[in-house]
């Protein structure tokens, strides 16, 4: 891989003179448009998203959390905005929002061609709605996105050389112990209970031409707010999408565990501070409705449509593990 990309993002100003950068902003700029337009379509209402908070989403894969003192006391900044969109659906039951999340990804993530520090979610929830239900929504979503793209960057595109295809519906679906199966089968042993490694999750990823689901993630993989299944409590009802040709994941969600004694056991469980978490738990004691939500990264979804190589390419002012850019 090339250190000189490092350079370039550090002199991003000279960077963003390049017709490649000036094409893919503009494809972004659709994206993001036709996004918004889907959703209000189906009858959602965008809302601003926060940015810091007391809580945030503990759910990030071994990334760190930044901390800033908030007059004397310690706020995050949002690494998602997953407890706050349980907050929303109170008065709003179709929500969505134009989410920036920090996470402090780990200096490996410089190679996996898809993380960066700070990125963007379009992150959306629904009340009442179950995991299969923001599925078939999120599948409907990137149809229309593609078909979109197709027509109104059609020189773009073709300029990018990127023979983008509108997937087919269904997509496939695969439970997370299938999937480690067809690992297995392509030589990659993925220990059952964690989650898929970023390598195993691109392998899995280049062997597929269709965007597919993952479901079912085991219990001890995921973050508490996910629900397990009622006959086995040892699964979720979540799932990732993931893009074809080795782009890897392009959304998680699933069904939210709601209720405040089965999400204060999880966290025991899984040994969170239990003191950190006051007003969502407060909030769930009062009580929300039953909700089912996903986030689809703004970035990776760019880098899908254009065909880009590396992550940092399909944002303005790319933030990535370890340098310092603008
Ligand atoms: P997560 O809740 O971690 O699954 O994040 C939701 C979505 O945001 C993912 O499915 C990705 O599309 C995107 N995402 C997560 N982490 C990153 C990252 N470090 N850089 C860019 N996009 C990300
Ligand atoms: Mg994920």
């Amino acid at each position: 891989m090339s250190y000189d990309k490092f350079e370039a993002l550090k002199r991003r100003y000279l960077a963003l003179r390049s017709v490649e950068t000036v094409r893919v902003l503009r494809i972004q700029d659709e994206i993001v448009s036709e996004i918004r337009a889907f959703l209000k379509g189906e009858g959602f209402v965008e809302i601003l998203a926060p940015i810091i908070g007391p809580v945030t989403d503990p759910g990030i894969r071994g990334a760190k959390q930044v901390s800033i003192d908030y007059y004397g006391a310690r706020f995050k900044v949002m690494s998602s905005m997953i407890l706050y969109k349980q907050m929303m659906i109170i008065s709003l039951p179709k929500i969505f929002a134009l989410s920036p999340n920090v996470r402090l990804e780990p200096l490996e993530t410089v190679k996996t061609r898809r993380h960066l520090t700070e990125f963007r979610q379009i992150d959306l929830e629904v009340a009442y709605a179950t995991y299969k239900d923001v599925m078939e929504l999120g599948e409907r979503m990137l149809c229309h996105v593609t078909t979109k793209i197709k027509r109104k960057c059609r020189r773009e595109l073709k300029e990018q050389k990127r023979d983008l295809k509108v997937p087919r519906r269904p997509f496939k679906k695969y439970t997370y112990k299938e999937a480690l199966e067809i690992l297995e089968n392509l030589g990659i042993h993925v220990k059952y209970g964690l989650e898929i490694p970023w390598g195993a999750e691109e392998a899995l990823s280049k062997v597929h031409n269709e965007p597919f689901w993952v479901t079912d993630f085991p219990t001890t993989a995921r973050c508490f707010y996910y629900m397990e299944h009622e006959d086995n409590s040892e699964i979720l009802k979540d799932f990732d999408l993931i893009y074809p040709e080795g782009f890897g994941e392009s959304i998680s969600g699933g069904e939210r565990e709601h209720r405040y004694a089965e999400v204060v056991e999880r966290m025991r469980i899984s040994g969170e501070d239990i003191s950190e978490y006051g007003w969502y738990l407060d909030m769930l004691k009062a009580g929300v409705p039953p909700s089912a939500g996903f986030g689809i990264g703004v970035e990776r979804l760019t880098r899908f449509i254009c065909g880009l190589e590396n992550i940092w390419d399909a944002v303005p002012f790319p933030k990535v593990a370890g340098v310092y850019s603008p």
